[in-house]
C-alpha cells in the first residue's frame, strides 16, 4: 500500500507522516516512511540543488525536472523494491505536489501530467490532502522558529493558490485522494487520517 500526505506548508503533513507510519507499525506492518524531494541518496543530492543556493537560478520546466528526477531515483531504488517486498510506503509529497506547485509556478499542467505519466507512471493508491487555512498554517509556523520565512517568502496568497489546487485535484481522482481537516491538535488530525485507512 503505497499513501502521500500533501498540503502546504505549515499543514502538518510532515507530523502527520509520521504518526501514521507509526500506526502501521503498530498494527504490524513494515513502512517505509520517505519524502520528497529525496529519499534516495541520489534524490536527497538532488534536493539539496533545488533547496539551496538562489532560488530563482532554475526555470520553471528545469524545476520540474529535477522534481521528477529526484522522484524517479526513490521510486526505484527505495519505494518499488518495498512495495515488491509487501511493505507499506508513507510518503510526505508525492506527483500531486508537482502537479499543485510547479502548475502553480508557471508550467501547464497537461505538460505535467504527461511528463509524470511518462517518467515516473506510479500514483499513490491514497493520497490524504491535510487542508488548512493559509493563515492558520503562518500563525502554526511563527510558533516554530525556522519555519515562517520559508513560508513568508512564498506569501499567504501563493499558500492560498497552493490550497485551491489540492482542492481540485480531489475532482481529478476521487478515487484517491481525500482531504482531511487540518486544523486540530495533533492526535485528532492523526485520527482522522486512520480512519480513512482501507
Ligand atoms: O515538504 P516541504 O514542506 O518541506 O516542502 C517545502 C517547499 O518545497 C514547499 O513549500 C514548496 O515551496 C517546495 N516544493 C515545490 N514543489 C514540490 C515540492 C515542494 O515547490 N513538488
Amino acid at each position: 500500500m503505497f499513501i502521500s500526505l500533501e498540503g502546504i506548508d505549515g499543514s502538518g503533513k510532515s507530523t502527520q507522516a509520521r504518526l501514521l507510519a507509526d500506526h502501521l507499525e503498530s498494527l504490524g506492518h513494515t513502512v517505509l516512511r520517505t519524502r520528497e524531494p529525496g529519499g534516495s541518496p541520489g534524490a536527497e543530492a538532488i534536493r539539496a540543488l533545488l533547496v539551496e543556493g538562489d532560488p530563482g537560478r532554475w526555470s520553471p520546466v528545469t524545476e520540474l525536472l529535477l522534481y521528477n528526477a529526484a522522484r524517479r531515483d526513490n521510486l526505484e531504488r527505495r519505494i518499488e523494491p518495498a512495495l515488491a517486498r509487501g511493505d507499506w510506503v508513507v510518503t510526505d509529497r508525492w506527483t500531486d505536489s508537482t502537479r499543485v506547485y510547479q502548475s502553480t509556478r508557471g508550467g501547464d499542467r497537461a505538460s505535467v501530467d504527461a511528463l509524470q505519466d511518462l517518467v515516473i507512471g506510479r500514483e499513490p493508491d491514497l493520497t490524504i490532502v491535510v487542508d488548512m487555512d493559509p493563515a492558520a498554517a503562518l500563525a502554526r509556523g511563527l510558533a516554530r522558529p525556522g519555519q515562517e520565512d520559508r513560508f513568508e517568502q512564498l506569501g499567504v496568497e501563493f499558500q492560498r493558490t497552493v490550497r485551491d489546487g489540492y482542492a481540485a485535484l480531489v475532482k481529478d481522482y476521487p478515487d484517491r485522494v481525500r482531504i482531511v481537516d487540518g486544523d486540530a491538535d495533533e492526535e485528532t488530525v492523526a485520527a482522522r487520517i486512520q480512519a480513512l485507512l482501507p
